[in-house]
C-alpha cells in the first residue's frame, strides 16, 4: 500500500490556530526621512535616533548591560521587531561588553515582517558600527513563513528567535524564560494588540524570576494593565522629546526559576532522532553518550546501505499540525544540517505531480490560501508541470524548491562525529530513575560495565519505546497510543542511473518517488508492509515499486534494479510523533513514521533549547499534542 500524506488533514485536532496569511511590511519613509509603517500609520523609531532610543529606553530601562554580566545566559523579548534596530543595538552592546553573559537570546514578534530586499533598503543608511551586524542579519533573514524562526550569530552565542504572526495569537504559543521585555509596539491607539491585558498576561507567564520591562509608552491604561498583570511600574524621564517612559520589575512571587542544565546526557538510539539530539545537545556544550547496538557497524549504521531519502515539506490548506511540524523541521534542518560543503544534505527541490484531480485542486487551494513564498512552494498547472517533467501529465501539482535529498547514513555519521559525543555499541536493557539522574542497565556482552549513569536521558528508540519506558513514567498511567505504536516495514529500490533514459536532477514524487542519483543509483520508493512483518528487500518489493512508478516509465526505460534498503517506520495511530522535551531529565523522541528526518530536526533542537533554558522552537500547542498519550 502506498500512502500519500501530503494532503493529509487531521480532523481529530483542530490546532491550526486560525491560520492568518502573513502580510509583509511595505518599505516607506515619511517626509523627515524616518522609516514608517503604512500598516499602522506610525514611525518605527524616534526622530531623535533609533540607536540612542534603544540605549536609553530599552537597555538602560532594563538595567542593561549590568544585568547580563556574569550570567550564563540572558533572554530578552521584544514585542515588535520592525527594522530590528533594538536587536542590532542590543547585540552590539553585548559584543562590546567584556563581562557579557555567555549567551544572549533575543525573541521578537512581528506581524508584518519585511522581505529581505526591503529590509536591506531600510538599512541602507545604518550607522557604520551597525552595518556589519545588519549584513549578518540580512544573510540569515528567513523566508516569510508563519511561525518561529531561529537565527544564530557569534558561533551560536547570540540567537534571534523571530515569531512571525499576530502577537496576541503567537505569544500564547511561545515558551521561554525571559529576563527583560522591550515593549516597543506602535502607539496603543494604532496598534492595540501590542498593549492588551491578554498580551501582558502572557508576558508574565513567559517571565523568569526578577524579569524587568521598559517602554517608551507611559499611557495610564498601559501602566495599570501591566500592574494588574504582575509588574511593579514606575515612571522615569523619557527619551528626547518624550517627558516620561516606564520601567517595571516582576513581583517577587512571580516568574520561573531556570532549570539546572544537565552536564552529561545519555541518548538511547542512534537513528536520526538520536543523532540529531546528540548534535543539538553537544553544540550547547553538553557531553553526550549515545547507546545503540547498531553502532558496532559504524556511526551511520541505522541506515547502512540506505542511499537517499527525501525531505519535502507537507502542505494542507488548513496548515494542520503535521504540516506545521514539517515546516518547522525543514527550517531547522536547512540552518543546522545544510552547509555548502555538506553533500549529504542538498536542497535539490521536489516536484510532486498530483495523483488525481482532487489532489491537484487541493494543492492549488492550499498554495492560494496559505500565501507562502515561492521559494517555499509553488503550484504548477498541468501545462507548466508537463514542461517541468517533460511529456504529458494528466494533472498539475506542487513544486517545493527547498526540499532536500539527504544521504541518511552520511548525515547521521556527521551529526554523531564530535569529540564530546561518545558512542557505546550496546543495548539498554532497563532504565531506572535515581534521585538525581538516571541509571541504564546495559547488555554486558558488549559493554565494558553493565551500568551507565547520566544526568538526563533521551529515548530515541522508535518502536521499542514501550519496553524501555521507566516505571516512574508509566506505573500509574496508561498510554494507549504508545502501547499501540506500529512498526511498519518498507523498502526502497535502487535503479541503475546510467541505464535510465532521463535522470532526475530534483526529487520527483506523486505515486511513489524517485530521487537524484547517489553513487550511480537512483533511490525509488517505497513499499509499506503490515505491522509486525519483517523488514526485508524482496523481488516483490522491487516489482511493486516499478509498477508504482509508471508515471516515470519513460525516464526509467529498461533500467535495472540493483538492490535496495529495508527498514521500519514506527508510527502512532494519529500519525503524529511522540515527544517529551519539557521535563528536565527525561526526553522522548519517537514514533516518527515516514517523516523522521524533518521531525527529528525540530524536536531535537527544541529539546536541547528547553534543557538549556533557551526560548523554545516548537509552538506550545504542537508540543502538547505530541506529548505522552
Ligand atoms: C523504506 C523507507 C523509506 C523511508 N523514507 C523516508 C524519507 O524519504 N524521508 C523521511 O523523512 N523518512 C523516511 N523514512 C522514515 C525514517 O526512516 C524514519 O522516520 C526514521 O528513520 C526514524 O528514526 P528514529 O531515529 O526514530 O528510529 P530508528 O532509525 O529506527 O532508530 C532507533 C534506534 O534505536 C535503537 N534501539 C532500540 N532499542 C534500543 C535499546 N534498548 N538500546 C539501545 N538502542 C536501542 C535501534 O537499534 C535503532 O538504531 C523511511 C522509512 C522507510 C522504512
Amino acid at each position: 500500500m502506498f500512502v500519500s500524506c501530503i494532503y493529509c488533514v487531521l480532523k481529530r485536532i483542530n490546532m491550526t490556530g486560525g491560520f492568518q496569511k502573513l502580510q509583509p511590511a511595505t518599505p516607506s519613509f515619511n517626509q523627515k526621512g524616518i522609516a514608517q509603517s503604512l500598516q499602522y500609520g506610525d514611525v518605527y523609531h524616534s526622530t531623535a535616533g533609533a540607536l540612542a532610543q534603544t540605549q536609553h529606553v530599552f537597555l538602560a530601562g532594563n538595567g542593561l548591560p549590568e544585568r547580563w554580566q556574569g550570567r550564563t545566559h540572558f533572554s530578552i523579548c521584544e514585542t515588535g521587531f520592525g527594522l530590528g534596530n533594538n536587536f542590532l543595538v542590543t547585540w552590539l552592546s553585548w559584543l562590546r561588553d567584556s563581562d557579557r553573559s555567555q549567551r544572549l537570546h533575543f525573541v521578537s514578534f512581528e506581524a508584518h515582517p519585511f522581505q529581505r530586499d526591503d529590509l536591506a533598503r531600510m538599512h541602507e543608511h545604518a550607522s557604520p558600527e551597525l552595518q556589519p551586524l545588519v549584513q549578518q542579519l540580512l544573510a540569515q533573514w528567513p523566508e516569510l513563513l508563519p511561525g518561529i524562526h531561529r537565527l544564530y550569530f557569534e558561533n551560536e552565542r547570540v540567537t534571534l528567535t523571530l515569531v512571525f504572526g499576530d502577537i496576541e495569537q503567537k505569544a500564547k504559543l511561545l515558551d521561554a524564560q525571559i529576563d527583560a521585555f522591550f515593549l516597543d509596539g506602535f502607539a496603543p491607539r494604532l496598534n492595540p494588540q501590542m498593549w492588551s491585558r491578554r498580551l501582558f498576561g502572557q508576558l508574565v507567564r513567559l517571565s523568569a524570576k526578577g524579569a524587568t520591562m521598559a517602554s517608551w509608552c507611559s499611557a495610564g491604561q498601559v501602566r495599570r494593565d501591566l500592574r494588574d498583570a504582575g509588574f511593579l511600574i514606575e515612571k522615569i524621564p523619557g527619551f528626547a522629546h518624550k517627558r516620561e517612559m516606564i520601567r517595571g520589575v516582576l513581583r517577587e512571587k512571580l516568574g520561573r526559576q531556570p532549570n539546572a542544565i544537565p552536564k552529561h546526557v545519555m541518548v538511547i538510539g542512534a537513528g536520526i532522532a538520536g543523532a540529531a539530539t546528540a548534535a543539538a545537545l553537544v553544540r550547547r556544550g553538553i557531553r553526550v553518550t549515545v547507546v545503540d547496538p547498531v553502532l558496532k557497524s559504524g556511526a551511520g549504521a541505522s541506515h547502512l546501505g540506505h542511499k537517499a531519502i527525501a525531505m519535502t515539506p507537507l502542505l494542507s490548506v488548513d496548515d494542520a499540525p503535521r504540516m506545521r511540524l514539517s515546516r518547522a523541521g525543514m527550517l531547522v534542518a536547512a540552518r543546522q544540517w545544510q552547509h555548502a560543503e555538506a553533500m549529504d544534505c542538498l536542497p535539490l527541490g521536489t516536484v510532486r505531480v498530483a495523483v488525481d484531480a482532487d489532489e491537484d485542486l487541493a494543492g492549488r487551494k492550499a498554495v492560494e490560501t496559505l500565501g507562502f513564498p515561492d521559494a517555499w512552494v509553488q503550484y504548477l498547472d498541468v501545462e507548466v508541470m508537463s514542461q517541468h517533467v517533460g511529456g504529458d501529465v494528466a494533472h498539475g501539482g506542487l513544486y517545493f524548491p527547498s526540499a532536500m535529498r539527504v544521504q541518511p547514513d552520511k548525515l547521521i555519521e556527521r551529526l554523531l562525529t564530535h569529540p564530546n559525543i561518545g558512542l557505546l555499541p550496546t543495548k539498554v536493557l532497563k532504565l531506572e530513575a535515581l534521585e538525581t539522574g538516571w541509571c541504564a542497565i546495559v547488555d554486558t556482552d558488549s559493554a565494558e560495565a553493565g551500568v551507565l549513569h547520566a544526568d538526563a536521558v533521551v529515548l530515541c528508540v522508535a518502536g521499542e519505546l514501550s519496553s524501555l519506558l521507566p516505571d516512574s513514567v508509566h506505573a500509574n498511567k496508561a498510554y494507549p497510543y504508545i502501547e499501540e505504536m506500529e512498526r511498519l516495514p518498507g523498502q526502497v529500490s535502487y535503479f541503475v542511473a546510467s541505464e535510465m533514459a532521463k535522470k532526475p536532477t530534483y526529487i520527483v514524487a506523486g505515486e511513489g518517488y524517485l530521487l537524484p542519483e547517489v553513487e550511480g543509483l537512483c533511490t525509488a520508493g517505497s513499499t509499506y508492509g503490515a505491522n509486525g512483518e519483517p523488514a526485508q528487500v524482496t523481488e516483490q518489493g522491487h516489482h511493486e515499486i516499478r509498477e508504482t512508478l509508471q508515471r516515470w516509465k519513460t525516464w526509467l526505460a529498461s533500467a535495472s534494479i540493483q538492490g535496495g534498503w529495508a527498514g521500519y517506520r514506527a508510527a502512532l495511530k494519529d500519525h503524529l510523533p511522540l515527544y517529551a522535551g519539557g521535563d528536565q531529565n527525561l526526553g522522548i523522541i519517537s514514533g516518527l513514521g515516514s517523516n523522521g528526518f524533518a521531525w527529528s530536526a525540530i524536536l531535537a533542537e527544541d529539546l536541547a533549547a528547553a534543557w538549556n533554558n533557551e526560548p523554545r522552537l516548537l509552538e506550545r500547542d504542537l508540543s502538547r499534542a505530541l506529548g505522552l498519550r
